[in-house]
């Protein structure tokens, strides 16, 4: 099946939208009546909205999930083109991101995941390229580089950011941490600039605008002390939980396994294609209006629409003043992700940073592809930000940026541009988390709001996604309590 997301691009074929996907879903829905009261509504088929359903329906509850697009996954889904996967959005995971790990093992799935990384190729070099010119490192040197570099960042306590985030997955910011979300990452670096030398300097801010997809003045400094934290305090734990570890079969072979359990269950109805645009609530239940129109009836909702995109829908009452405002101010990731199948063998063992000049800043070798090609990876965000689908020519000179290499495909989604995204993965803006992380995960009425971008551990990420799932399951089958099956 071909989902409309999505691009590619090659000389022969130029640019298509829409790309394949095993996560497409066929037919769209099982509706069969217009007129079911379901005891729950699950808007958003992401990893959240996926496992909720998958939970709910298994305790019993009868479940109609809804979701905009002709597919699951959300921001994590994957493409197959000519037997090889392309990830277009959220890619990697790692044992050590606890709920993931628990899906993975009940799939049986724990030898399914491949290293990105290859260094035993060809140019098996970190490639530092800037205005001044391109600096080639070893790897080993890249690693000592970085950590020098990251342990000053973070260093504001002399114990590496401990102190200030002591229990990563706890929801209660300490003092400490709030006075760290009011600050920017471009502050930090301002009380920092005597020293970091010169390729520290690059080095960190190409790192945290990885991180956040944003500019170093809209990324909060506590949230990226909480990715650190999250990652064991370390440059190393940051490269073993944040870009090496990803499914061979890509990250649709892992979400269709949620869908068909839940499916399985008997109770699961679904409509795709079904854009929410008006949300009823009061005492006695919600009322979900789509975009043409048809409605929808539950005791109680789970949404798990993405923040960027939750003031696109109508609230009756209106959502909540501090959820509101936090949706109004949004997250700042916009990053630019961008595939590319290349002809140069010899670039599979590169990794290089590309910055403050280039539109990607930060790109790798991360596999090769069956007719033998190596298959490079590159992110950009807010800095230099450009829309790739727009100027190919100009997304090819980005990823020359790296390093002179022959171009045969591109994949890519652009997310600054997806209607129900907005955006990449959560990265807050100064501010954000301290004034309304509370108000964002808070329940009105019958409606639970869970999503990734709330969650409390590895928010932002595909293990905070499905934290999230289980914690509206579990609230909802709370709700229903005393009835028979739950
Ligand atoms: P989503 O996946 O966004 O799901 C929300 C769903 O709601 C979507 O399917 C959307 O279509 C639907 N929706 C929105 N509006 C409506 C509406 N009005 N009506 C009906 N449905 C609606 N995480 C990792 O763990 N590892 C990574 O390597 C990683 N890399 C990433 C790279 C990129 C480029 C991106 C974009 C994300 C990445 N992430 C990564 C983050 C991860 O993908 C997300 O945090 C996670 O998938 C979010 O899941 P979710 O279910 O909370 O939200």
């Amino acid at each position: 099946m071909t989902s409309k997301d999505g691009y590619s691009w090659t000389e022969a074929q130029g640019l298509r939208a829409g790309v394949p996907s095993i996560g497409v879903i066929e037919p769209p829905t099982n509706v069969k009546s217009g007129d079911t009261v379901y005891d729950v509504i699950v808007v958003g088929a992401g990893y959240c909205g996926l496992t909720a359903a998958r939970d709910a329906s298994l305790a019993g509850l009868k479940v109609l999930l809804l979701e905009a697009r002709d597919r699951i996954g959300g921001r994590s889904w994957s493409s197959n083109i000519e037997g090889y996967p392309y990830e277009m959005g959220g890619t990697w995971v790692f044992w050590g991101q606890a709920n993931v790990w628990r899906e993975i093992a009940r799939y049986g799935m724990q030898d399914e995941l491949e290293i990105s990384y290859d260094f035993s190729k060809g140019i098996n070099k970190y490639l530092l390229s800037s205005p001044q010119g391109v600096q080639t490192f070893t790897h080993e040197e890249e690693d000592a580089l970085m950590q020098s570099a990251l342990a000053k960042l973070v260093n504001v306590d002399g114990c590496l950011g401990r102190t200030v985030v002591p229990f990563p997955h706890s929801g209660v910011l300490t003092p400490e941490a709030r006075k760290y979300d009011h600050m920017s990452v471009a502050d930090r670096l301002a009380e920092i600039k005597n020293d970091l030398t010169p390729n520290e300097r690059l080095c960190a801010e190409a790192f945290v605008l990885l991180c956040s997809g944003g500019t170093l003045e809209t990324t909060s400094f506590y949230e990226f002390l909480h990715w650190w934290a999250l990652s064991g305090y370390s440059y190393e734990g940051c490269i073993d939980y944040l870009v090496k570890y990803k499914f061979r079969g890509g990250q649709s072979s892992f979400a269709i396994r949620f869908f068909r359990e839940a499916l399985a269950s008997g109770n699961l109805t679904y409509a795709f294609n079904s854009p929410v645009s008006k949300i009823q609530h009061g005492g006695d239940g919600v009322q979900i209006t789509t975009r043409v129109g048809k409605t929808y009836k539950a005791a109680k909702m789970i949404c798990a629409i993405p923040l960027n995109v939750l003031n696109d829908v109508a609230f009756d009452p209106p959502l909540a003043p501090g959820r509101k405002a936090a949706a109004t101010t949004g997250h700042v990731n916009q990053c630019v992700k961008v595939h590319a199948e290349i002809s140069d063998k010899d670039l599979r063992s590169f990794t290089g940073i590309s910055y403050p000049h280039n539109g990607l800043l930060y790109g790798f070798g991360d596999g090769t592809t069956p007719a033998g090609n190596t298959h490079v990876v590159a992110f950009g965000g807010q800095h230099n930000h450009f829309h790739p689908e727009e100027n190919l020519e100009h997304t090819k000179a980005a990823l020359q940026g790296f390093a002179p290499m022959n171009i045969q495909r591109l994949v890519f989604h652009n997310w600054s541009k997806d209607e129900f995204a907005k955006g990449a993965w959560f990265f807050p803006a100064p501010g954000l988390l301290a004034t309304h992380l509370k108000d964002m995960r808070a329940r009105e009425r019958n409606i639970v709001f869970a999503c990734s971008d709330w969650a409390l551990g590895w928010r932002s990420f595909i293990d905070g996604a499905i934290e999230e799932g289980t914690r509206a399951a579990i609230t909802v089958r709370g709700d229903f309590a005393g009835r028979a099956k739950l």
